[in-house]
């Protein structure tokens, strides 16, 4: 029996290597779903990214990718068996997101479709919507939108103002959308609108619905695959019957789906920063320079050796949470919850997770596309190469499913809330920190277990966040919320933190199947990648502690960080360019 740590309980306990999930526990099931899905998008997707990217010329051709997409099982994995779904379980879920990730505009159509588009009608439709309209979303037959954001409600997404009122047997909804993806060519669109002013409550309102107009396609500085549009609402009149959910509940909705999404985006940019590493070291053995590959040059090894070990972090915590995901839907599935009911509840506990890995994943991405970019040089600036295109697709991603500046906020906001109800204990161990200040350090013997400094680092590590939480909980109280350089730095020693513990776990457990020898490049990547996470755990606490203490407990506490946040001297240029020569050899990342 495992024993899983609650969403954001990782902070204050240590799971072992053998519970968490990685991914090369993929069972034969899973990699062939996965042959499928890779088939499907290398052949009939990706080689029409510049048609695809020519929307206005070609705008049905996403919605039959859609379709036959649809018939491969793609659209309906998640969906319940009873209507048409194949049921597939999370960790399934998590590798189709991420083999989707590869696919650019189409991916973002897919995502939005299946994930904020079909999601509400899933978990809060009535059996009737479910019935109705579930079969067609899964099989591809029906595409959706979700209608949220307003031209002057983005982030502050509840001060929509899109009016819904009550006459008769109908509600009539008046107001506009704006940024509404798939709004070009959806047949369903689920719409929050106020009700008696702010009672914040969805609507499900068909294509054909008179009074719903589609303004023109936006012009983009990327993913210009995807439909995005105004969608305009002039007393659209809809039976009482298509609420979705509860009057005054819409925010339930709006903000749990974003839950899985932001889970499914760090999936998807996931796949797409495994393609750029791939692409990018393919071109660096063909391209030659000063009459030799440009992948024999230390510095295109160090880009490429940085891609790869951001990649395996984002990945180790990506799958890390899928399993936990995966755990806590399986548990109260057998206390007798719904599927659906309880893939919410278990991707609601891991929401400070979710938000964490929104933004790691995304700003992974955009590193690592850039310096996709820089490997190919000139032709990374030209359009027959598909690293420019790659470059302004990822950019989204730190913008929508909530920013990443909201998603780091969200994240620490919601650990301090639970601590607050009770639901984790920070204080405790918290205090227990102020008293190990005082204390001489135990000296280090210098272990030679494999991933002994790693695994002590980490841990080390959750103190220092815990030291600088607790001071700054103390300092401003109910304040802290309205202290946002405060939370953007905890959110980064967070991420760092949880990355660097995902990526160990991972290896150890790997270690623990196949032995040391074959996991070298492993190791070295953990090793580099615990190095930087360190170093910028001990950046961003440093920025801190200036604000949270003075004096002597300003000495006291920098000391604290220091020694929190120690990891010995490492070679890390030589085992980055051991990871490099690995993969420049292999010519792939796959
Ligand atoms: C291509 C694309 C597709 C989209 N698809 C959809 C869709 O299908 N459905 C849908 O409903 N929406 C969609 N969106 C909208 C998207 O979710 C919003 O753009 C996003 O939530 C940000 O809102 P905003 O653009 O109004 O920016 P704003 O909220 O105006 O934010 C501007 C800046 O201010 C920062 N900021 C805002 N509030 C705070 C705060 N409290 N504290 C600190 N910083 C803050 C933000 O982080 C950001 O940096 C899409 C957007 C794009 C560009």
């Amino acid at each position: 029996m495992k024993n899983n740590i609650q969403g954001g309980e990782f902070l204050i306990k240590n799971q072992e290597a053998l519970e968490i999930y990685i991914p090369e526990d993929m069972n034969e099931e899973q990699g062939m779903f996965r042959s499928m899905t890779m088939d499907f998008l290398s052949k009939e997707v990706n080689p029409l990214r510049e048609k695809i990217d020519k929307q206005k010329e070609n705008p049905d051709l996403i919605p039959k990718l859609m379709y036959e997409a649809g018939k491969l099982g793609m659209l309906s994995a998640s969906l319940p068996e009873e209507y048409g779904g194949m049921a597939v379980d999370f960790n399934t879920e998590t590798f189709l997101s991420e083999d989707l990730g590869t696919s650019q505009s189409f991916s973002v159509a897919v995502a939005a479709h299946t994930g904020i588009g079909t999601l509400p009608f899933l978990y809060y439709g009535t059996e009737e919507q479910k019935k109705k309209y579930l079969p067609g979303l899964g099989d591809g037959s029906l595409k959706a939108a979700y209608c949220l954001t307003e031209p002057n409600s983005g982030s502050d997404a509840l001060a929509a103002k899109t009016k819904a009122v009550l006459e008769g047997e109908n509600w009539v909804l008046n107001g506009g959308k704006m940024w509404i993806t798939n709004g070009g060519f959806a047949d369903i669109f689920t719409v929050f609108a106020q009700v008696d002013g702010d009672k914040f409550t969805a609507f499900v309102v068909e294509r054909d619905t008179p009074g719903l107009t589609i303004g023109q396609e936006e012009v983009k500085l990327g993913i210009k695959g995807s439909s995005t549009c105004q969608v305009f609402l002039e007393h659209v009149k809809i039976p009482k019957e298509n609420l979705l959910g509860e009057i005054g509940k819409g925010h339930k909705i709006a903000f749990n789906v974003l839950n899985i999404g932001r889970f499914k985006l760090c999936a998807m940019v996931m796949g797409a920063s495994k393609r750029s590493i791939d692409i990018s070291v393919k071109y660096a053995n063909e391209r030659h320079q000063f009459g030799v590959p440009i992948s024999s040059f230390g510095a295109i090894q160090q880009k490429i050796a940085d891609m790869a070990i951001h990649t395996y972090a984002t990945e180790s915590a990506t799958y890390r949470v899928s399993g936990l995901i995966q755990d806590k839907i399986s548990s109260l599935v057998s206390e007798g919850k719904s599927k659906p009911e309880a893939k919410l509840i278990a991707a609601e506990e891991y929401s400070v997770e979710c938000a964490l890995l929104k933004v790691f994943g995304s700003e992974t991405l955009d590193f690592v596309i850039d310096e996709a970019v820089q490997i190919f040089g000139g032709t990374g600036y030209s359009e027959e190469y598909p690293v420019a295109s790659m470059y302004r697709d990822a950019r989204i991603n730190r913008i929508f499913e909530g920013t990443n500046e909201i998603n780091r906020m969200l994240a620490v906001g919601q650990i301090l809330k639970k601590a607050m109800k009770g639901r984790i204990d920070l204080m405790g161990p918290a205090m227990k920190i102020q008293d190990e200040l005082m204390e001489i350090p135990e000296f280090d013997d210098g272990q030679d277990e494999i991933l002994y400094h790693e695994k002590k680092s980490v841990i080390q590590a959750k103190k220092s966040i815990l030291m600088l939480a607790g001071a700054a909980a103390k300092k401003y109280m109910l304040e802290l919320e309205n202290k946002q350089e405060i939370l953007m730095n905890l959110a980064d020693m967070l991420i760092h933190v949880f990355t660097a513990e995902s990526t160990v776990l991972r290896t150890e457990k790997l270690i623990n199947k196949s032995g040391v020898e074959s996991n070298e490049m492993q190791i070295n990547m953990t090793k580099c990648y615990v190095n930087d996470a360190m170093e910028k755990t001990y950046l961003s606490g440093k920025h801190l502690l200036s604000e949270l203490a003075e004096d002597d407990m300003l000495v006291m506490m920098h000391m604290g960080l220091k020694r929190f946040t120690k990891y010995p001297i490492t070679s890390t240029l030589s085992l980055k360019k051991k990871v490099a020569s690995i993969l420049i050899e292999k010519d792939t990342f796959y």
